[in-house]
């Protein structure tokens, strides 16, 4: 029987999961579904891989044990969906892995030591991905667990693009350097990339996946060599919430002078501002594009001027740029915002064809004209099915590892 994967991607107030079974050349995706408003108004929801909706319930709310009876929750749906088939293996999205983890791991518990010594690197968002990987050992102690990180793909850039011009000593003795994040999407592109564009999977690509959460990165041969985000998810582009990149005197200013403490503003950096903090109206880019708020329209600018603005930087990176690649939900979708990128690009040679761009598809496709010198795709990002291919793979490999030790005479 082919084998079922879990896929589990857990934040401070919802737990993401989608089903894949096992399949060639690769998973194949069953359910996906979420609890969100853990703690306050946990609300269940599951489709199908065709997005037929299958559940959309309320949870009663249990205080602590919150992310306990979600992950319950989730668990007897799937049995009840699959016929009580059992899991092969459960794969977990974890924000960072420091400079400790630069591949998947089969999870064991010095692994989950270790990625608790790793939770002051992203306070925010750490625990709640540890916290489904304990749960979920003790209610199927047998099945094993793989931790997949959004840090791992820039693991190798250059030294020069992951430090800071801090004494070098921060970035040695205190992990205080430039990690990078959304490193599962950037590896799902560079999977596909070869069969879309051989010249620029060969070359040179910045893509920019922008969500809630946005990020720029620079790949050379698919590898990549800089990215936007830094020691957190907040450096580079302003996002839905978060400010993006913001001089460091302005922290120390707004202790000194304006007396605001730690918590006030890790909440103003990450919760107030971005999108939200400029328009004062939504985070929600599509919310803003229907607004006709001056504000409105001031932050969707500022954030179209700091993509390009990131685009010219990295290309400066890589020295040129072959191909420019939008991603995960305003740039799957945001035809508005990626012809006001373009434009601004027009200057190093980018041509948007724009009735290609405003065309609909949820497959890659090609946007830019054929004279255009910088190629512009849209790439749906597929993170879980990175997730699922490094989780099948890590415990094939440890099962294999297992077959080749030769027994005890
Ligand atoms: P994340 O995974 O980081 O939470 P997503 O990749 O789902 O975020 O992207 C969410 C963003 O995508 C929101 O700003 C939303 O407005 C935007 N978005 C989704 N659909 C569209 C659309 N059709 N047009 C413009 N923006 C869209």
């Amino acid at each position: 029987m082919k084998q079922l994967i879990l896929v589990i991607n857990a934040g401070s107030s919802s737990i993401k999961f989608s089903l894949f079974e096992q399949g060639e050349p690769d998973p194949v995706l069953l359910y996906k579904g979420q609890v969100e408003g853990i703690y306050v108004e946990p609300y269940f929801t599951a489709k199908s891989a065709d997005g037929d909706k299958l559940a959309a319930e309320n949870l009663p709310a249990d205080g602590p044990k919150s992310h306990d009876q979600a992950l319950r929750h989730i668990l007897k749906w799937l049995e009840n969906h699959t016929a009580g088939r059992k899991l092969a293996v459960i794969g977990h999205r974890v924000v960072h892995g420091g400079r400790r983890f630069s591949r998947p791991e089969l999870v064991t518990h010095e692994i989950i030591s270790e990625l608790e010594a790793l939770v002051p690197l992203a306070p925010l968002h750490a625990p709640h991905n540890i916290t489904p990987i304990r749960i979920l050992a003790e209610l199927l102690p047998g099945v094993p667990q793989v931790v997949c990180f959004d840090t791992a793909f820039h693991a190798n850039q250059p030294e020069i693009n992951q430090l800071y011009a801090l004494p070098y000593d921060f970035s040695q003795r205190e992990g205080i350097r430039r990690y990078g994040f959304h490193g599962l999407s950037y590896e799902y592109i560079a999977a596909v990339l070869p069969e879309i564009d051989a010249r620029a999977a060969a070359g040179r690509t910045v893509v920019a996946h922008l969500g809630n959460g946005a990020s720029m990165a620079a790949l050379s041969a698919c590898h990549g060599v800089a990215s936007t985000m830094g020691f957190t998810a907040l450096e580079g582009l302003p996002m839905g919430t978060r400010t993006g990149s913001i001089d460091a005197g302005v922290v120390l200013h707004l202790m000194n002078h304006l007396h605001m403490d730690a918590k006030g503003i890790e909440d103003l950096l990450y919760k107030k501002s971005g999108l939200l903090g400029l328009s004062g109206i939504s985070s929600d880019m599509r919310e803003l594009h229907a607004s006709d708020d001056p504000r409105a329209k001031l932050a969707v600018d500022y954030f179209v001027s700091k993509i390009a603005r990131e685009a010219a930087s990295l290309a400066v990176t890589l020295q040129g740029i072959d191909a420019l690649v939008f991603t995960a939900g305003i740039g799957e979708n945001d035809d508005i915002v990626r012809r006001d990128v373009c434009r601004q690009l027009g200057w190093l040679g980018v041509e948007l064809d724009e009735s290609l761009n405003a065309q609909r598809s949820g497959q890659p496709r090609l946007i830019s004209t054929p004279q255009s010198q910088v190629a512009v795709y849209v790439v749906p990002t597929n993170e879980e099915l990175m997730i699922a291919r490094h989780s099948l793979g890590c415990v094939d490999e440890t099962a294999s590892q297992y077959a080749a030790t030769p027994t005890p005479a």
